[in-house]
């Protein structure tokens, strides 16, 4: 490849809404067979709204929505943004007084002199605060529509459940169809639930799910599927994807998400359309063999 069709080659790509970080990137985007998307903010929107509120049996609602709020205000996690937004607008949340963010497990701190505990249900077993029945079946209920569930405890106890519900790009589905096309294997990875993520790409044409994967272990996923002799495009919007877009033969980012997960890539999508995803791979392709 000559410098010179390439640089035609990042030219056309910033017409399509694609920032290509250097020449060198495209070489690279050729071989790529399998393409690992996050789901939160890559294939849904990220934007989540509070869908239901469920105390646990002599608890009140009010009670869980508003610890459970005031302590969600202190995190920027798409689910705390929803839960915070859906407190306040039941009334004034106090503010916590200690606040500490457990990286894709959930959050815990003091508020009005509780200790308050919100995240995975696992978390909260952790801290000896493991769910009830009712809670658990909340929980299985909410998922099966395919929303988000996290408990809420404090003191001690698990008090109550809340669903947050995401949406699916209008464009995610096409884009799928697309990867396909171009011999692509998409792969949905997540840190959420399974039976969520089964939800979600089967919405947009999904088969393969890697879900509950924590934060720090996104990275080995794709180094498994590189040991198994793949070539591994990743798609990501979040600071929890960072380490996995370095890592990957070509990293992309979505222009909407964070900064951390743009410097981590070789490539940003800045309309966070996944559509480009799949331009970025047709440029790639015809631009290096119009000049072989
Ligand atoms: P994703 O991979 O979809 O971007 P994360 O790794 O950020 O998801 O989070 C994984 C899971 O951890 C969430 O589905 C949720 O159960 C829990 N979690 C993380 N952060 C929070 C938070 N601030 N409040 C409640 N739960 C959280
Ligand atoms: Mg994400």
């Amino acid at each position: 490849a000559t410098p010179m069709a390439l640089m035609v080659g990042t030219g056309r790509g910033a017409q399509l809404g694609i920032l290509i970080k250097g020449p060198e990137v495209l070489e690279s985007t050729r071989r790529i067979d399998t393409i690992v998307l996050d789901k939160t903010g890559t294939v849904t929107t990220g934007t989540m709204a509070l869908a239901q509120v469920v105390a646990a049996d002599g608890e009140d609602e009010a009670e869980v929505l508003r610890l459970a709020g005031a302590l969600e205000n202190a995190s920027e996690h798409p689910i705390a943004k929803a839960i915070a937004a859906g407190a306040a607008a039941h009334g004034a949340l106090p503010v916590p007084e200690d606040f500490a963010n457990l990286e894709g497990l959930g959050v815990h701190g003091i508020v009005d002199g509780h200790a308050v505990l919100v995240g995975r249900p696992s978390l909260l077993e952790e801290w000896s605060q493991p769910l009830g029945e009712d809670l658990s079946q909340a929980m299985k209920e909410a998922r099966d529509l395919g929303r988000t569930a996290v408990a809420v405890g404090w003191d001690g106890r698990a008090r109550g459940v809340l669903a947050v519900s995401d949406t699916v790009k209008p464009t995610s589905a096409e884009a799928v169809r697309s990867f396909r096309e171009l011999g692509l294997t998409p792969i949905l990875l997540t840190g959420d639930d399974g039976t969520v993520a089964r939800a979600v790409a089967e919405d947009v044409g999904i088969t393969e799910v890697i879900a509950e994967v924590l934060p720090k272990d996104k990275v080995d996923v794709i180094e498994r599927l590189q040991a198994e002799g793949r070539v591994v495009a990743m798609v990501g919007d979040g600071v929890n994807d960072a380490a996995a877009l370095a890592r990957a033969d070509l990293g992309l980012s979505m222009g909407t998400g964070t900064d951390v997960a743009i410097e981590a890539s070789d490539l940003t999508l800045v309309r966070g359309d996944l559509r480009s995803a799949a331009d970025a791979v047709r440029l790639a392709r015809r631009t290096l063999t119009t000049i072989k």
